[in-house]
């Protein structure tokens, strides 16, 4: 039997193979085609209707997610072959499943039948955010609108996808190759070395070496933090802010296609009945308005503001006095900020690491959770992947298994980059009996060596703790409906809240005090270090918080405010001049490569990194209140936001965890910005 049409229990890992894929991923399309079809001439009730569609779907989902697991942490040639394959028919079936309208025709009638008010409130919650994704899709558009707002999507793929080829081809274009040795002073060694292959990779030049730098990230960053040469600096921030501009080659020139785009986003918006972009953006998002989102990002500016101006006149002295460089300049901060980091905090990650050995990191990160949660947490044995794979169950305090994890930590070859978490099965009740969830905890981490326990970083050990915090979300969920359960139907702007709530734990003395040891010697962390490493945490955090700030002003008053024949260049100035304390030079052509809002899926939604920052720092401080350790609290937290997931509006859990309304106070705390107490 083919492993990936057994839904009966764990995933058949191990027993997976490539041409399982095709045969299996077809027969479960097939399936759900058939179910979509019967259910676009089945009643508009929830069991006639909605139930089987989800059956059908999570099968698929299912299955294809063990695909696209293993393709993502044990990829192979015939594996990629496979999943390359069966791609494309299970994106269309997602695609034409978001714009069936006699489905949404059905939605609309469950959602207009008196069936609907006797629904439990998470199933009421799932039409409604049917509903809506059809309504954003254009499903109630009349036919001629209807072709005209396919028509702005399809414009905006285009237009989308040229932005970021023209960021990708003026960041390839450009490189500076050094044959003088005085030039690369103070630039790391690793650094050198892949300066000196990449001149090598281009040609033998006349036999002398050469170094080449470009404006790719591991390139670029080492020139700007290191470099002692400013000439050099400042030729590589010129060309980093000028990409894509009218500086460079008009057909890479992202002016027009940002106009462009901007136009497209605001038609699409009107034909839906919105006034702007950000406001269709901000539907299925927490905020509510662009006002409000645009009133948060203020009040946090003006109170970080005293901070980021301390910050910048401590670097310009620091710069003046041991640097003698007379004007900081905005090729100047990244290296100040380093010498000052060094001569301030020296010490090194080496150093921290020899305290958190594998060994006790994660014993400590599970005893955090059965301490919080009143759960257990205990290996067991599962079918695999791969031998570095291990296996937890989670269980309640009368024993009952609630949920089960896969934590694959270290990195290998075959494995994608980064950290993540993501659901293998989520939890939801059917034909009377509870389907506990499952999880993949993924991440990048250095293996043991030389016989010793693995040695995390400190910014190891906070990814881990993030992961662990979306992995709890969605194993300590109570929902009991699939679209709601876990992470599902959480809005994109806080779904952050428990992985970030997660890591202040990382910072916090009563959890590292008895989780740390030294790997040799068994010693635990010296406070005297602990010290320093929150000194270092909150070095320049005002600085880096109105940098971001600025980013997400500029992002909301440009879909919100701005006729979309202004130019963004202009507001951007206008921007900086009320959030910014370092301005850059007039060249700067900063939007010109803004991807995140221009290409990627963060447009009117930049702020999001900060909002789901107060959630995450405010709910935080509810234990620091209480107790960082507090069972009370742990399992107010547990009931009123884990449990929950998607099925009640996240600032509803919020209040009912926290009785009150976000505040941003704890946010500026943790980052050293100390704030009165407010009345
Ligand atoms: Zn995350």
């Amino acid at each position: 039997m083919n492993p990936l049409l057994d839904f009966s229990a764990l995933p058949r890992y191990g027993e997976i193979e490539p041409e399982h894929v095709a045969p299996a991923i077809d027969r479960l399309l097939a399936e759900a085609r058939d179910a979509v079809k019967r259910a676009e001439q089945a009643n508009p009730t929830w069991e006639a209707f909605v139930e089987p569609l989800d059956d059908a779907n999570e099968r698929l989902a299912r299955a294809w997610g063990q695909v696209a697991h293993l393709h993502a942490v044990l990829d192979s040639p015939g594996l990629r072959a496979a999943y390359n394959e069966s791609l494309p028919s299970v994106t269309q079936y997602w695609t034409a499943l978001g714009q069936n309208l006699a489905l949404f025709e059905k939605y609309r009638a469950l959602r207009e039948s008196s069936e609907y008010a006797a629904l439990s409130p998470a199933r009421r919650r799932i039409v409604d955010h049917a509903l809506r994704d059809f309504r954003l899709g254009g499903a109630e558009l009349p036919a001629a609108q209807k072709t005209r707002f396919a028509r702005v999507h399809e414009e905006l793929a285009t237009l989308s996808a040229k932005f970021s080829e023209n960021v990708l081809d003026a960041t390839n274009a450009f490189s500076v190759v050094l044959e003088d040795e005085r030039r690369l002073a103070g630039i790391p060694a690793d650094a050198l070395a892949a300066a000196r292959e990449a001149a090598l990779k281009d040609g033998a030049g006349n036999g002398k070496p050469r170094w080449k730098f470009t404006l790719h990230m591991p390139s670029w960053l080492p020139v700007m933090q290191y470099a002692e040469d400013r000439a050099l600096r400042e030729t590589m921030y010129r060309a980093n802010v000028t990409r894509a501009s009218e500086f460079g080659k008009p057909e890479w020139n992202n002016t027009q296609p940002i106009a462009a785009i901007l136009r497209l986003r605001r038609e699409a918006a009107l034909l839906l009945g919105y006034r702007n972009h950000a406001e269709v953006s901000l539907v299925p998002k927490m905020a509510r308005t662009p006002g409000e989102v645009l009133g948060f990002l203020r009040d946090l500016a003006k109170r970080a503001r005293s901070y980021a101006e301390r910050d910048a006149a401590e670097l310009r002295e620091f710069a003046r006095a041991e640097l003698g460089i007379a004007t900081l300049e905005a090729w100047d901060y990244a290296y100040a900020s380093e010498r000052l980091r060094k001569k301030r905090f020296d010490f090194s990650d080496h150093e921290v690491k020899q305290y958190f050995p594998e060994d006790a990191v994660l014993p400590g990160m599970f005893r955090l959770a059965e301490t919080l949660y009143g759960v257990r947490i205990s290996q067991a044995q599962a079918p695999a992947w791969h031998e570095d794979v291990r296996f937890f169950e989670v269980r309640d305090r009368a024993g009952e298994r609630i949920g089960q994890f896969y934590a694959d930590l270290y990195a290998r070859d075959s494995k994608r980059g980064g950290a993540w978490m993501d659901e293998a099965i989520a939890r939801r009740r059917k034909n009377g009996r509870v389907q506990t969830p499952v999880a993949h905890l993924i991440c990048n981490l250095p293996r043991p060596v030389g016989g010793k326990p693995a040695l995390f970083t400190h910014d190891d050990v906070i990814t881990l703790f993030h992961e662990f915090g979306h992995g709890l979300h969605l194993l300590l969920t109570r929902v009991e409906d699939l679209g709601v359960s876990g992470l599902s139907g959480v809005e994109w702007d806080a779904v952050e809240l428990p992985s970030q709530f997660m890591e202040n734990f990382c910072w916090q003395w009563e959890v590292l005090a008895p989780m740390c040891r030294h790997v040799d010697t068994g010693a635990p962390l010296p406070r005297g270090l602990f010290e320093r490493m929150i000194a270092a945490k909150n070095f320049q955090s005002g600085l880096d918080m109105l940098r971001q700030i600025e980013f997400a002003v500029f992002d909301m008053r440009l879909h919100s405010e701005v006729d979309p024949d202004a130019s963004a260049l202009e507001l951007l100035d206008e921007v900086r001049r009320e959030i910014a304390v370092l301005l850059p030079p007039a060249y700067n052509r900063f939007p010109n490569a803004f991807s995140h809002i221009f290409a990627g899926g963060y447009s009117a939604g930049y702020y999001s990194y900060k909002w789901a920052e107060v959630l995450s720092a405010d709910a935080y401080a509810a234990f620091e209140e209480h107790g960082v350790l507090d069972p009370g609290t742990g399992a107010r937290f547990r009931d009123e936001v884990l449990a929950v997931g998607g099925s009640r509006p996240a600032l509803d859990s919020f209040r009912a965890f926290r009785g009150r309304e976000p505040q941003v106070d704890a946010l500026l705390r943790h980052n050293g910005m100390i704030v009165a107490p407010s009345a």
